[in-house]
């Protein structure tokens, strides 16, 4: 029986990363959770997606030699509201907050 290279789906990954612009950065350590439609308070949800090869800009040249980017893991933040229950990416409550 031939054997066959699990998908790139089901592989592990092989690097993981944050992507943060400085921004969102700002917002994560200082903002204030509060829900920009009905002022609740928002839960932080950790969420990731993936990508083979790694994004412009989210590794320094010197760390491309050491790691392998076949499958990278980007983590990102949600915010939910536990009264309304909207969801908002980091992205857009910290250009709500500049
Ligand atoms: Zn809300």
């Amino acid at each position: 029986m031939k054997k066959t290279k699990p998908s790139w789906e089901a592989r592990p990954h092989t690097a993981f990363a944050y992507s943060f612009t400085p921004g969102e950065f700002r917002y994560f350590l200082f903002g204030k959770k509060i829900c920009p439609s009905c002022g609740g308070k928002l839960q932080r949800q950790k969420q990731f997606f993936s990508t083979r090869g790694a994004l412009p800009g989210t590794f320094r040249q010197e760390e491309m030699y050491f790691i392998n980017t076949e499958k990278v893991k980007y983590y990102y933040y949600t915010y939910a509201c536990l009264r309304c229950g909207q969801v908002y990416p980091l992205r857009d409550l910290a250009e709500r907050a500049r």
